[in-house]
């Protein structure tokens, strides 16, 4: 999407928020409007509404996968798309997403304890990404997700907002294991056809350009539902009510993304991170526990 066209939606977007009686929403508008703003330019907002923190949190993620995967090769590694759940209220699908960790960590977890040999190594980072679908849409829904959908959230029929899925997109290292058993492993999580996804990486690429394009695709926000062969924007007050459900959190980003470590790894869980102030050019998270079994 272009810069200017870019611009025009969060202008778009302020001016709904500020239209909003949630507080939250006013919050957001204040700080969208003061990055690149104050402190002469240079104070970030870091919300994923924001194209520009966006683009900015996007690169480091991308560097921080990449040195992730350093010295695996693609038949290492598997992208994993899953559809968890929906619903046709804002909040409750935030704690959807807040529990998506724990389920998949859960998942792995039970394989461990019937096949620790094997999938001792397996390690995940994933980010989250919400999709929405309003109940005009639903028939000219491509036909798995259309049959896939009212078995997983309510539908969303005579009413303006949408039904909103969470959905992740994640790296895993495999770990010997291939991306057929993974995807079985995760299907005993999430059985319904269309729920799972798990691909090998496309070997024809280096795995460093797969990795990155995995993380860009993951954290595309684009805000649109595709219907049929066209991508349909969000209406703005979609987008305003999504954006103001994740501005409660704390920390935005950190919550649309979450790691599994492998077992060797001493501190096993990899989505801990610390916060070290801001930086000019670089979102200010570091990771500080990302340990891969060589
Ligand atoms: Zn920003």
């Amino acid at each position: 999407m272009h810069r200017h066209t870019e611009r025009d939606r969060l202008s778009r977007l302020k001016a709904e928020l500020l239209r909003n009686t949630d507080p939250a929403a006013h919050a957001l508008a204040a700080e969208l409007a003061a990055c690149g703003v104050d402190w002469g330019g240079r104070y970030r907002c870091r919300c994923p509404a924001c194209w520009r923190c966006r683009r900015t949190y996007i690169q480091q993620q991308q560097r921080a996968a990449v040195a992730w995967v350093d010295g695996l090769n693609n038949a290492d590694l598997a992208f994993a798309s899953i559809v968890a759940s929906g619903d046709t209220d804002i909040n409750r699908l935030g704690e959807t997403i807040a529990g998506l960790p724990r389920h998949n960590r859960n998942r792995i977890d039970a394989e461990r304890r019937a096949d620790p040999e094997r999938w001792s190594n397996v390690a995940l980072r994933a980010w989250i990404e919400v999709d929405a679908v309003g109940g005009d849409q639903i028939p000219l829904l491509g036909s798995s997700r259309r049959s896939l959908l009212p078995q997983i959230a309510p539908i969303a029929l005579d009413q303006p907002e949408p039904t909103w899925l969470a959905t992740y997109h994640g790296i895993v290292y495999v770990g010997g294991l291939n991306a057929t058993e993974i995807g079985d492993a995760f299907r005993r999580q999430w059985p319904l056809a269309g729920q799972v996804d798990v691909r090998p990486l496309d070997q024809s690429r280096t795995v460093e350009h797969n990795v990155a394009d995995i993380v860009s695709y993951a954290n595309k926000h684009t805000c649109t539902t595709t219907v049929g062969t066209i991508r349909e924007p969000w209406p703005i007050s979609w987008q305003a009510a999504y954006y103001s459900m994740i501005a409660h959190r704390r920390n935005a980003f950190e919550f649309l993304r979450f790691g599994i470590g492998s077992s060797y790894d001493s501190t096993y869980i990899v989505d801990e991170v610390c916060t070290n102030g801001y930086e000019d050019d670089a979102m200010p998270f570091v990771y500080s526990s990302i340990i891969l079994p060589m």
